[in-house]
């Protein structure tokens, strides 16, 4: 089996929706559109490393191409030709034991964002702060990027609070415009930075399993009572996505990689050029791989 020859794993972190709605430009389209454009380092030192084949880890000496997923580390790529990405909230990702590590895409954004990404093994995850985390997972409470500020804001004020989503719709809120208003951020908030602007999400939680394994997951206690957000539908551009699930089921490094860009352009507000889009740097190259490896073999 080649070492691109992954088998996926998903994240759910889209509602599972029959209809799309029509104003998503960048969600969408065919399968293979939204890798385009992205502002990326450049792919040669992949190309030269796919060519001269897998190589033994220094650390576990498993036999690996451009990563090892075992011990996070780079393998016959040095770290000065892959890109460094700095995220503007810490994330962290729970994958199921039971997995192989090669499957997972998680990995993709531990190496690529080393200092801002933990990956936890379940059942060993921390106690999150409830009014300071979030979860990326879809459900009938889950709210929108958008609207994730102002719901964790109510949150740490409000004892008795309503549900975000029917606070949202009685008083008109919207995310980032009101989270500047808040009177704790004050008028000092650009002086902050971007740790006020934010406030007061700390992590950002992600699962990355299997669609059979994640409800254990997330039904942990310890994920219980935090505020779940669900990304707008996205599709998938995954080679090989799980029989019979649809194709609004991500990649985990893509849930991440949609997921920073609504909070750059709705929690941050700023205009989104490109600045997470190395978060992809070696999922598009494989995707490219993998694609052309089928095409030859007549399968697209
Ligand atoms: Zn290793």
């Amino acid at each position: 089996m080649s070492s691109l020859d992954q088998d996926q794993r998903l994240s759910p972190c889209c509602r599972d929706k029959t209809t799309v709605s029509s104003d998503s430009s960048d969600a969408a389209g065919p399968a293979s559109t939204p890798l385009q454009g992205l502002k990326l380092a450049s792919h040669a030192v992949l190309e030269e490393a796919q060519e001269r084949g897998r190589l033994k880890c220094s650390k576990c000496g498993g036999s690996r191409m451009f990563f090892c997923y075992t011990c996070c580390s780079l393998v016959g790529v040095s770290p000065q030709e892959v890109p460094l990405i700095k995220l503007p909230v810490k994330i962290d990702i729970i994958k199921h034991p039971n997995e192989t590590d090669g499957k997972s895409t998680a990995i993709h954004a531990k190496i690529l964002a080393p200092s801002d990404v933990t990956i936890y093994t379940y059942p060993c995850i921390p106690e999150f702060e409830k009014d300071k985390v979030v979860l990326v997972f879809p459900g009938p409470g889950a709210v929108s990027v958008q609207d994730m500020l102002q719901c964790l804001l109510d949150r740490s004020h409000d004892s008795f609070y309503e549900p975000c989503t029917k606070r949202l719709k009685t008083e008109g809120l919207q995310g980032a415009t009101h989270a500047s208003k808040n009177p704790e951020l004050g008028t000092s908030s650009e002086a902050k930075g971007l740790e006020s602007k934010v406030y007061p999400l700390q992590r950002v939680v992600f699962i990355d399993s299997t669609w059979n394994q994640t409800n254990k997951i997330s039904t942990d206690e310890r994920l219980q009572g935090l505020l779940q957000v669900e990304l707008k539908t996205r599709k998938t551009c995954f080679w090989r996505r799980q029989k019979g699930k649809p194709d609004t089921y991500l990649a985990t490094i893509e849930a991440i990689y949609y997921f920073l860009k609504d909070f750059h352009e709705h929690c941050l507000a700023q205009e989104y050029s490109g600045e997470y889009d190395n978060l992809l740097f070696f999922y598009s190259f494989l995707h490219t791989v993998i694609n052309k490896a089928k095409r030859l073999a007549g399968k697209i």
